[in-house]
Order: C-alpha cells, then structure tokens, then sequence
C-alpha cells in the first residue's frame, strides 16, 4: 500500500485528463457570484412578466408560432442567459394561449400561483429524493401529509392514502389500473369485463382504460340526465342485465365536475351502487375535487367518501403551476397491491420505515418532489384563502350565468353546479352552430379573454370556466362586454 501511494505521487497522464475535465465541468457549478447575477436576470424576467401580466392579452395569433426558437439550436457552446431570456419571451411568452393570465376561461384554467413556483426553487435546489422513505423520510412524510389531509376534507377513514402525480391524467391512469388489479381482471376475462361511464368521463379516463390494456373491455356509457348528470337508474339497470348475462362488471368511472358543463354524477347513489354489487367506483374529480374545501359545496356533495379511488388536480383547483395531480384511495394497501415492485439494488430501502413510499404506489421511482410545490402555499397562505378563492370562483360563475340569461338571445345550458357555464346565442333567422362558432373564434382573435367551445346534445356550444386565482369581477364584466361587442359585429355584417 505504502509503495503504491509512493507511486501516486507523480500525476499520471489519467489525473491529469481527469483534473482538465474537472475544470471544464465546474462550469456546472456557478459561483456565488454568479448565481446571483444568474438570479437577478430570472428574477428581472419574472417580475416583468408579473407586473405587466394584467394588460397581457389571454390569447395570441402570431405569424411564426414561435418557430425563431430553432433558429437557436441546442449546441457545443454555451450562451448567455439574457439572450435566452429574449428567445423565451419573443418564441415561447408570446404566441398562443396564456394560461398565467386572468382571463384564461377556456378548457378548465388554475393560473399557477407564485409562492409555488419558490417552492419549486427550493426543492430543485436541495433536489430531495422523494420517492423512497429510506432516501428523503422528510419529503416522503411531507408529501404523505399532503394527500393524507386531501383524504381527510373528503371524509376517508384512516386506511387511506394516496400519491401526488404530475396531473390529472397519470392519476386516473393509476386509478384505473388499481381497479384492474383489485378487481383481477386477467388477459382472459377482458372481453366480458364491463366498465360503466358516460360520454362526458374526460378522455384521459378512456385513454387510461386503453393504456391499462382493458381497450377489449365492455364499455358502457350510461345515459345522461337533462343536466348532463349519469342516470344512476339507468346504471343500476345496466349492471343487472350484464350480470345476467354472465358479464363481469368491475368498475364504474363517475365525474364531479365534467369539462363541458361542470356537471357532477350523483356521487351517493352511484356509491351504493357500486356497493351493492361490489364494482371498483373511480371519481374522476380532477376539476371538481378542491371545491370541497367550500362548505357549500361539502353540504351539496354527500357520498364522495364511498369512491374507492379519487382523482384531484391541485393545478387546477389549487391554483398550483401544471405539473401537479393526485390520486387518493380508500385503502392505500390497494394502491400497493396493484404497484408495488421491488428489486436487489432496493434492498437498503427497506430498513425502518414508518411510511409508505410514493415509489411503492405509484409506476414512478425517481420523480420531481412535488410535495414542496404544494405544501409550501399552503402553509404560508392557509387553507382559508384557498378557500375564498374557490368561493369567489363559484360566485363569479353564477354571476356570469345570471347576467347573459337576462340578455335576449342567449341560450345557457346549465345554472353552474360548479364553475363552468356553457351557453350559445341564437341568432334570428342565422345558423345557430356556425354563428357560434364564428363569435368564439372572434373573442378568441381579440384574445384580452379567452374561450373554449365543445359540442352538447350535437350542439356548438361556448364555455366559460372559471378558476383562475386572478380571474376576478372585472374579467367577467368585461367578458360579456366582448361577447356583446363580437355578437353584434356578427350580426351587422
Ligand atoms: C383536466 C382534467 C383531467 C386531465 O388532467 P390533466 O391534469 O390535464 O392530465 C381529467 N379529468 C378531468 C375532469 C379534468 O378536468
């Protein structure tokens, strides 16, 4: 040993590769300095784009789509950050929707609150482990406690837990393959096994169903109420007649709050159902889900406690930047039973562990730690302001409703059961579908809000969705003001 550290002494033609290659690759790591002249450059490009979001069109056309960012490729040398800071704001700021602002009333908005993008900061910086227990015992418990208080507002018992997802469409994916294997539903019994919807289930549960390998299974959409609701009598009926024909049904995927009307399944009945004939209930509640923190809501909603599994986009109704989903169950040791996997290289994750880990019950192993993105608004805010602006949302929507019904001309589909109303103007003697879709495309060119449209009952029908944090009164008022000035327009040319 001694001779062979004698040896070292003189550096060898692999130390000294090795330290020029060190050199080079401390460029990875900023100085103090320079991390701080780093920051300030980020910190300026925010802070314009913070103050000046309020006059900031929802919506933009322009020529390019932002193309000039492949005049730019990604190349050997690096380049300064001012510089990029221009290409994102010219190429990737500017064209097409913009869902920071205000006005954003399409699809089902959230904004993206500032206080998560510092959580975001912190966790990429201490870059926590937080799939496994034995990595990051404080990120795993932060998380656990997250979706532990999400089981709790909705009323679960204590075997309950889930997992915080990057949106909405991985938790429903999850939720659905839980179902699969609680229900074990093998290769063979596909094509007589049944799952019970309705045509307005959002489509990421129909491509979950698909990506779960279950594309084969029976798939009944349950018809709808006038309101858009599952008939749960007409599910009731349909389970029975599939039993009696030797189907296998397993599972029922409801909706609190569908993405064209806001509509919410009757959640109780459709639980006893799925009680009654011990069939897996998946709730979709990737909209609906945080309004149960409004006490209106939870008086109105009875029965979500008896969904087996739950799924909540804290990007949406928490206001949170995208990225952020969850998935809640009734029984975390389901959760486990259908994702839990281990391997060798795992076996030091096994050593004391007090709580679940997200790698154990979800497909994920190494994953962003989303707990800090969460947890760190709602801490510093309370879940009181959540719970204003949730209300203000519920409100806001009403109001709208109220306002265009007195207007002559308007049709309105629904008194919003949540935050979404869809309405269409009947024009005299005009085509009602083309005009409509004329005047959202209108509102959509002039962009200062935005609107997204569907289809109801074969109808061409505009939606408006309210839960942006910064959508206040001003931006509904000003809505209807649009909506008259583009109708009118319309209806002089
Ligand atoms: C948004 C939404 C989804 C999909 O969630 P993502 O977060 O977009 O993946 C699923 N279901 C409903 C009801 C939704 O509103």
């Amino acid at each position: 040993m001694q001779h062979y550290l004698r040896r070292m002494k003189q550096p060898s033609t692999l130390e000294l590769e090795i330290k020029q290659l060190e050199l080079l690759s401390k460029g990875l790591s900023p100085d103090i300095n320079e991390r701080e002249t780093a920051r300030n450059s980020v910190i300026q490009y925010t802070e314009e784009f913070l103050e000046a979001l309020p006059d900031k069109k929802a919506y933009v056309v322009t020529e390019d789509k932002g193309k000039a960012l492949l005049d730019s490729p990604i190349s050997d040398e690096g380049t300064t950050l001012p510089s990029l800071i221009s290409i994102v704001k010219e190429n990737v700021d500017t064209p097409g929707l913009n869902p920071a602002s205000g006005g954003h009333l399409g699809y089902i908005p959230g904004g993206g609150i500032y206080t998560s993008s510092l959580g975001d900061y912190m966790a990429d910086i201490s870059n926590r482990y937080s799939g496994i227990f034995f990595a990051s015992p404080g990120a795993v418990r932060m998380e656990n406690m997250l979706t532990d208080w999400m089981c709790n507002f909705v009323d679960y018992p204590a075997t309950a837990g889930g997992t915080l997802t990057s949106g909405g469409s991985i938790a429903n994916l999850i939720g659905i393959v839980t179902a699969r294997d609680v229900k074990g539903i093998k290769a063979r019994d596909i094509e007589r096994s049944v799952i019970y919807t309705t045509t307005q289930v959002h489509h990421s549960a129909n491509k979950a169903i698909r990506i779960a390998g279950l594309g084969e299974a029976i798939l009944r959409n349950i018809p709808l109420d006038n309101l858009q609701r599952m008939d749960a009598v007409a599910l009731e009926s349909a389970i029975e007649d599939d039993i009696k024909t030797g189907l296998k049904p397993f599972l029922i995927i409801a909706s609190m709050g569908t993405t064209d009307t806001g509509a919410i399944d009757p959640i109780e009945v459709i639980g006893n159902i799925a009680g009654k004939y011990n069939l897996w209930f998946h709730l979709d509640a990737a909209y609906g889900g945080f309004f149960m923190l409004c006490d209106e809501i939870k008086q109105r909603i009875k029965g979500i406690e008896k969904a087996d599994s739950i799924v909540m986009d804290p990007h949406k109704g928490l206001f949170i930047p995208y990225g952020s989903g969850a998935l809640i169950v009734r029984d975390k040791a389901h959760l486990a039973k259908s994702q839990y996997y281990t391997a060798n290289y795992m076996q030091d994750a096994k050593a004391s562990v007090d709580e679940i880990s997200p790698a154990e019950i979800s497909p994920e192993l190494t994953r962003h730690f989303r707990g800090m993105r969460l947890w760190l608004p709602l801490k510093l805010h309370g879940v009181n302001s959540f719970r204003a602006a949730l209300t203000e949302k519920l409100l806001l929507a009403r109001y709208f409703h109220d306002q265009i019904s007195k207007i002559p001309g308007y049709e309105v589909l629904n008194y919003p059961e949540l935050s979404v109303v869809a309405f269409r103007y009947l024009p005299d003697g005009l085509d009602a579908d083309s005009f409509n879709k004329k005047l959202v495309e209108e509102v959509q060119k002039d962009g200062r809000v935005f609107l997204s449209s569907t289809i109801v009952n074969d109808r061409f029908t505009i939606r408006l969705a309210v839960l942006s944090f910064r959508t206040h009164l001003e931006t509904i008022n000003l809505t209807i003001q649009i909506l008259s000035e583009k109708i009118d327009s319309l209806l002089s040319s």
